[in-house]
């Protein structure tokens, strides 16, 4: 007798969801992806305002290898799909003294701009670097995209974390390396993409360093969303049941196992087995309300700590602005103060560092001909640790940070604004049923990483699986399709026996 064939289902459409579902598709398991939301990519939206194209969440794409895996599992090309462009410099560092550093990926031209600061930080640099290089092959070629699921799994990486000195965080490393005040800031910034405070995020996320000089930094030609439509439109044409607009109320438990979910309208439907990319306190807290299992997690998982908020503002100028690069970090006058505050103070502080993207450097389409497009970013503290009212806030905050721009990066911006809109704590409380607002769920430090974090497959119900930025290894598009390629594996084992 032969058994069933299988059927899955994947919550939610962020690029955790998606790449998992490619994953099990490619794999013969029959696999239903489904999204509250309009459109697929979760933190990866799009909004399309009076033809500006803005990407709502990730524009810097590292390690596009582990994107172009999803499509080679089934003999497939990316570049077919969605193409991807070459971004440089990677990202222009800016300060408000007026001094520019431009990270780029030419070695002699790293080396001249840093020596210009301190001769003695060249060496120091390549010093990082290799270090960098060091906990990239540990922390994520090895152990990027395995599930940690037994503390002995932990174990056995300890030797080599201790001998990386893990315990110690990226930026207090990156001083041991070079001694310029901006160099420091400019090496140690990066765990801020992912979430992490680098004064607290371990020193083996140095690796993104190393990952984006490996492997590059790139955009995707229309925008992030064009990605994300790749590898729905991937899924799709695998066979896979994409379902948008589609809320789940509920993942039905049974004796200890789930036996599928329940939807918006009350239906229930079976399952196999279930995976959840949705937030994690929102799966053990909303999803799995009435087990007495997630109400335990939901439990601990509100001791842990979270990672900051964001605060994005889109908008769209009826000029082209060819004196910004594609990434502009904006530093502003206080690095570990400002940082401080916006993980633990119940405020918003006085100043702020912003990202500004400015996609039409690399892609002219992202906006009508001669507009710009743009959207400034601004880390700020999670609901939790700020109580602000972001509807009277918000408006407020956006003002902000346009005189700002103004002042320092794009002279007559407000006259030449068509367009704007902004994307709040609360709006990601709301819109993507994200604990306390975070942008990047559990925050990055070593104890909550690894087999701290959330586990790939749930330890008590055995057929329910997570993936996306609060399970292993974390946030980033990198790191949550790395997440995906480890619950793949062991959801294909369990379900058919074989390896992802
Ligand atoms: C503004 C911003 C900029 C960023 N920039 C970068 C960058 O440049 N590079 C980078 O690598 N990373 C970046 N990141 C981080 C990266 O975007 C995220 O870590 C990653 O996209 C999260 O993916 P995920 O798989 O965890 O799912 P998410 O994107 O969180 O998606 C989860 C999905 O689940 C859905 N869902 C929730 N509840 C339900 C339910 N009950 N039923 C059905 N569906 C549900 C949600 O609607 C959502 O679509 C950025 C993040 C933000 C917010």
């Amino acid at each position: 007798m032969t058994a069933a064939p299988r059927k899955v289902a994947v919550i939610g459409a962020g690029f955790g969801g998606l790449a998992l579902a490619v994953r099990l598709q490619s794999a013969g398991i029959a696999t239903t992806l489904i999204e509250a939301r309009d459109k697929p990519g979760g933190r990866a939206y799009v909004y399309e305002d009076e033809g500006f194209t803005f990407d709502a969440g990730p524009t810097v794409i590292t390690d596009p290898a582990c994107l172009e895996e999803l499509f080679a599992l089934s003999g497939r090309k990316l570049a077919d799909y969605v193409t991807l462009l070459p971004v440089s410099p990677f990202y222009r560092l800016c300060w408000e003294d007026g001094d520019i550093f431009d990270y780029v990926n030419d070695q002699a031209e790293l080396d001249a701009q840093i020596a210009r600061r301190n001769p003695a930080d060249v060496a120091g640099y390549k010093r990082f670097l290799k270090f960098s290089e060091e906990v990239y092959q540990e922390g994520y070629v090895k152990l990027g995209h395995v599930p940690f699921q037994q503390f002995t799994s932990m174990l056995s990486a300890a030797p080599d974390l201790m001998r990386l000195q893990a315990f110690r965080s990226v930026y207090d490393k990156v001083c041991g390396y070079v001694k310029d005040d901006h160099l420091r800031q400019a090496l140690s910034f990066h765990t801020l993409l992912v979430g992490g405070s680098p004064f607290a995020a371990s020193s083996i996320y140095a690796l993104i360093h190393a990952l984006e000089r490996r492997g590059g930094v790139w955009f995707a030609k229309g925008g992030t969303n064009a990605l994300v439509k790749g590898l729905a439109r991937l899924f799709q044409d695998l066979g896979g049941e994409l379902r948008l607009s589609a809320p789940v109320r509920k993942i039905a438990t049974e004796k200890g196992r789930t036996t599928g979910i329940v939807n918006a309208d009350g239906s229930f439907e079976a399952f196999d087995a279930v995976a959840s990319n949705a937030d994690i306190m929102h799966t053990y807290d909303a999803l799995l309300k009435d087990d007495a299992r997630g109400r335990a997690v939901a439990k601990a998982l509100k001791r842990r700590r979270f990672s900051p908020s964001l605060f994005v503002l889109h908008f769209g100028l009826k000029t082209p602005q060819p004196h910004l690069r594609h990434h502009t970090i904006c530093f502003g006058n206080r690095y570990r103060g400002l940082i401080d505050e916006i993980y633990a103070k119940d405020g918003l502080a006085e100043d702020f560092s912003l990202y500004l993207h400015s996609p039409c450097a690399t892609d002219p389409d992202m906006a009508p001909p001669g507009c710009s497009t743009h959207y400034a970013l601004s880390p700020v503290p999670h609901l939790g640790t700020a109580k602000i009212d972001w509807a009277v806030e918000g408006p407020r905050y956006k003002e902000r940070i346009l005189d700002y721009l103004e002042k320092h990066y794009i002279p007559n911006l407000r006259a030449d604004l068509v367009t704007s809109r902004i994307f709040t704590p609360k709006d990601f409380e709301t819109e993507l049923n994200a604990y306390q607002g975070s942008a990047f769920s559990l925050e990055p430090v070593l104890t909550q990483s690894a087999w701290f974090r959330t586990h790939n497959r749930d330890d008590v119900i055995p057929n329910l699986y997570f993936v996306g930025a609060g399970t292993h290894p974390g946030a980033g598009v990198p790191g949550v399709v790395g997440s995906a390629k480890a619950t793949a594996g062991l959801m294909v084992q369990d379900l058919v026996g074989a390896t992802a």
